[in-house]
C-alpha cells in the first residue's frame, strides 16, 4: 500500500518543523508522497520541492484554506495547485491580512482578563513574515504556564465562550474551492467531523461544496475516530466524493498520528490520488 500522508503544517503556518525538516521527517518514516498543506500560504512549498528532491518523496504542492460557509469556520485542503496563480495567491495574501487583524483582536481579549503582549508573543512564535494563527497563541499561553499542553490551552482560551476569542471573517467556501480548482487543483474538506454539524447541515455542505466543485473529504485524519473515519467514507461513496488520507501533523508531540502513520483509507472509498499517476 502506497505510504501517502496529503496534509500538514511546517513552520510557514502554525507547525514546529521547517519545510525541509518535515520533509525528511517524512522520509525517515516512510512516506512515498507527502502535500505540505499549510494554512493560507503557499511559501514553504519551493523548499520543500527542494528538499524532496534529495529524498524519494513525491511532494504534491498543497494549502489548507480557512474558509466561511454560513458563520461556520472550514478548512478546506487544497492539493495540487498552481501556487502562483494570481487569484490564489492574492486571495491568501488578504486572508493572511485578516490574521493580523485578528491576532491584534485576540491580544486585546486576553488582555481582558489579565494577559498582557500576548500578540508580541505569539508574533516571536509565528517568525519573521510568516502568518500568525492561533496556535501561535496556543505556544505562548503554554509557555506563560496558563496550561500544560496546546491541546489544554484550546479547552480554556481561544475558542468560543472562553477569554481570547474574536471572531473573524473568512473567505467564502466558494472562492476558495474556486481558487484552488482554477489553478490545477482538487478542493477536499478538511476533518468533517470537527464542525459538529447537524446531519441535515452536512448534507447541505457536502452538496453545495460539490455544486462549487470540491471533489473531496478527509477520511483518515487525526481528528477523526476510527467510526467517524468509516462514516465519512460512506458519505464519501454515497455522493461520488473521493477520499483523502492526512496526518494533520504540525510537530513531534502535537498530533495524534504522526507523518504516514495514520490508518489505511478504509476499503470501499475511491483515493483522491487514484488518478495521479501522471505526477507521481
Ligand atoms: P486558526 O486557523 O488560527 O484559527 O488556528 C487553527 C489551528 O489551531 C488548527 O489548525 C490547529 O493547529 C489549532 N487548533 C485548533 N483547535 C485546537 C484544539 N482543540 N487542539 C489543538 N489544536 C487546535
Ligand atoms: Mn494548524
Ligand atoms: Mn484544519
Ligand atoms: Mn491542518
Amino acid at each position: 500500500m502506497l505510504n501517502i500522508d496529503l496534509h500538514c503544517h511546517s513552520t510557514v503556518s502554525d507547525g514546529l518543523l521547517t519545510p525541509t525538516q518535515l520533509v525528511e521527517h517524512a522520509a525517515a518514516r516512510g512516506v512515498e508522497v507527502l502535500a505540505l498543506t499549510d494554512h493560507d500560504d503557499v511559501g514553504g512549498l519551493d523548499e520543500a520541492r527542494r528538499a524532496a528532491a534529495a529524498t524519494s518523496i513525491t511532494l504534491i504542492n498543497g494549502v489548507e484554506i480557512s474558509a466561511d460557509w454560513r458563520g461556520q469556520t472550514l478548512h478546506i485542503v487544497g492539493l495540487g495547485i498552481d501556487p502562483a496563480y494570481p487569484p490564489l495567491a492574492q486571495g491568501l495574501t488578504s486572508l493572511r491580512d485578516g490574521r493580523t487583524v485578528r491576532a491584534h483582536n485576540i491580544a486585546a481579549q486576553l488582555g481582558k482578563f489579565g494577559i498582557h503582549d500576548s500578540f508580541e508573543g505569539a508574533s516571536r512564535n509565528a517568525g519573521d513574515g510568516h502568518l500568525i494563527g492561533r496556535m501561535h497563541f496556543a505556544r505562548f499561553l503554554v509557555e506563560q504556564g496558563y496550561a500544560k499542553d496546546v491541546k489544554s490551552v484550546f479547552k480554556k482560551y481561544l475558542v468560543k465562550g472562553k477569554p481570547g476569542y474574536a471572531p473573524h471573517q473568512w473567505v467564502p467556501l466558494n472562492d476558495a474551492v474556486s481558487w484552488i480548482r482554477d489553478s490545477g487543483g482538487r478542493a477536499v474538506i478538511a476533518h468533517p467531523a470537527r464542525y459538529k454539524l447537524s446531519k441535515g447541515a452536512l448534507d447541505e455542505l457536502l452538496l453545495e461544496f460539490r455544486a462549487f466543485g470540491g471533489e473531496a473529504i478527509e477520511v483518515v485524519t487525526s481528528s477523526h475516530t476510527p467510526e467517524q473515519s468509516l462514516l465519512f467514507a460512506r458519505h464519501s461513496q454515497r455522493l461520488g466524493l473521493l477520499a483523502s488520507r492526512g496526518s494533520d501533523f504540525h510537530g513531534p508531540g502535537e498530533s495524534y498520528f504522526d507523518l504516514g502513520r495514520m490508518p489505511p483509507l478504509p476499503a470501499n472509498c475511491t483515493p483522491v490520488w487514484h488518478d495521479w499517476n501522471a505526477m507521481m
